[in-house]
C-alpha cells in the first residue's frame, strides 16, 4: 500500500463488531478480566487482553499499531507529549557515566530537559554545531545520538547519513527527532537510524487540538522505552486524544503537500524582500542546507525563518503588525503561526550558548499553514512596510 492510501486505511482495532469506520473512543480506565487465573495470566503477560489504560486502551493501541505501519516500525509508542517521548527514551536507554551528543540547536524543551535533568543523573551531555563536528564530540562512552533533520529554530540542515556512519563508529544508537518532516516525508527507520520520535502536538495532529508524542523502532530497544514511559513516568495518553490524533492523521498528506508549497512560494518571497536580512528555509538553492537535503529527502519542510535588521523591538514590531498569522509557539497547525524562538519556545537557554547556536534576537520563525499563499504573503509584505 503507498502511503497516502494507509493513512485512510490502517486505522482499525482488531475488535470491530459494530463496522464502525473510525476507531472508538474506550473512555474506561479499567478493564474487566472475568476470572482470578485470567487476570493471574494478563499480569504473568501469558494472556492477552487489557488491564488498566495506563499501560494499555484500545483506541490508544489502534493509533500505536497504525503508526506502527506507517513509519515501518515493529512497534509505535503513542505518549501525553513530545517531551515525555524525549525524556521517556532518553531515561530508558542512557545511565550513569554514559555519554550522549545532541545536534545544536534542537527544541528549546529537549536542550533544556537533556542540559538541565538529564545531567543530574550523571549523564555527560555534550551538543554539535554541525555534522562535521559530530565525532569529535562523541566516543565510546556515547550512548545516544539524537538530531533533527530540519533543526528548530534555525531549519539547520543535519545528514542522517553522517549521524549514522559516526554512530556505528562508537556503537551508539540514533535518535530523529521527526517532528518537522513526518513519516509523509521521510521514514528514518528505513534509513537505518534506530528510533524516531515526534511531538504529534505538530503535523502529525496538525490541528492544534491535542498534545502528545511518539516513539516508534525495533522491538528490542521499544520495551525499556515502554515501561518507563507509561509504567515509571506515567505519561500515557487518553483515549480521547488518541482519537483526534488518529482522526488528523487521515489528512496527513494532503496537509504537509500544501504545508510544503505554501512555505516554498512564502520563502521565495522573503527572499526577495528588500528588509529581510536572512531567509532559513532549506528549499532556496542558496540555503548551506539545500545541496543535502535534496539529495536526500528532497522535501524542505512547512517552516520558514527569517531575520530582520534590529533587535528585539523590531521583531516585536514586525510580528505586533501581522494580521493573518497568529502569534503563537508551536506550528503545524493548519493555520499559520509566528514566534519570535529567543523569548519564547528558547528562552530557557543561556544568553551565550542562544546566541552560539543561531538562536539571534531577530530571528522569527513562522509555521506556514494551508491558508492561501497569496494572502500570507500579502500579510508579511504589508507587515514588513510598517
Ligand atoms: C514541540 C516540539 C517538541 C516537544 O513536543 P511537545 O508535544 O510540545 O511536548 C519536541 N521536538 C520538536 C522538534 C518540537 O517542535
Amino acid at each position: 500500500m503507498q502511503f497516502k492510501t494507509k493513512l485512510l486505511h490502517t486505522h482499525h482495532t482488531a475488535e470491530n463488531s459494530t463496522g464502525a469506520l473510525t476507531t472508538p473512543i474506550y473512555q474506561s480506565s479499567t478493564f474487566a478480566y472475568g476470572s482470578a487465573e485470567d487476570g493471574r495470566a494478563r499480569f504473568a503477560g501469558e494472556q492477552p487482553g487489557f488491564i488498566y489504560s495506563r499501560m494499555a486502551n484500545p483506541t490508544v493501541q489502534a493509533l500505536e499499531h497504525q503508526l506502527s505501519l506507517l513509519e515501518g516500525a515493529d512497534e509505535a509508542l503513542v505518549v501525553a507529549s513530545g517531551m515525555a517521548a524525549i525524556s521517556s527514551i532518553f531515561y530508558a536507554l542512557a545511565s550513569q557515566g554514559d555519554e550522549i551528543a545532541f545536534i545544536d540547536p534542537v527544541y528549546g524543551g529537549t536542550a533544556a530537559f537533556l542540559i538541565q535533568t538529564l545531567t543530574r543523573a550523571g549523564i555527560t551531555v555534550r551538543r554539535y554545531q554541525d555534522d562535521d563536528h559530530l565525532l569529535s564530540e562523541i566516543s565510546p562512552e556515547t550512548k545516544i545520538i539524537l538530531f533533527e533533520p530540519i533543526t528548530n529554530p534555525t531549519l539547520k540542515v543535519s545528514d542522517y547519513r553522517k549521524v549514522k556512519l559516526a554512530a556505528e563508529r562508537v556503537g551508539a544508537i540514533t535518535i530523529c527527532d521527526n517532528t518537522f518532516l513526518t513519516p509523509y516525508l521521510f521514514k528514518p527507520l528505513e534509513h537505518g537510524i534506530d528510533i524516531v520520535m515526534h511531538s504529534a502536538t505538530k503535523y502529525l495532529s496538525g490541528h492544534g487540538d491535542l498534545i502528545a508524542g511518539v516513539v516508534a523502532g525495533r522491538k528490542a530497544l521499544m520495551q525499556p522505552i515502554r515501561t518507563i514511559a507509561l509504567k515509571h513516568i506515567g505519561a500515557a495518553i487518553g483515549p480521547q486524544e488518541a482519537y483526534l490524533l488518529q482522526r488528523g492523521l487521515r489528512t496527513l498528506a494532503l496537509r504537509m503537500d500544501a504545508h510544503l508549497a505554501g512555505a516554498a512560494k512564502v520563502a521565495d518571497f522573503l527572499a526577495s524582500h528588500p528588509s529581510v536580512a536572512k531567509v532559513y528555509y532549506p528549499g532556496l538553492s542558496q540555503d548551506p542546507g539545500h545541496q543535502v537535503l535534496s539529495e536526500t529527502i528532497n522535501a524542505f519542510g512547512g517552516m520558514v525563518s527569517i531575520e530582520l535588521e534590529g533587535g528585539f523591538s523590531r521583531a516585536a514590531q514586525f510580528l505586533d503588525n501581522l494580521n493573518l498569522f497568529t502569534q503563537a509557539v508551536s506550528l503545524g497547525d493548519l493555520e499559520s503561526l509566528a514566534c519570535h524562538p529567543a523569548s519564547t519556545t528558547h528562552a530557557a537557554m543561556d544568553v551565550a550558548s542562544r546566541l552560539a547556536s543561531g538562536v539571534n534576537d531577530n530571528l522569527i520563525r513562522l509555521s506556514i499553514g494551508v491558508e492561501d499563499p497569496q494572502d500570507l504573503i500579502a500579510d508579511l509584505e504589508q507587515a514588513l512596510a510598517i
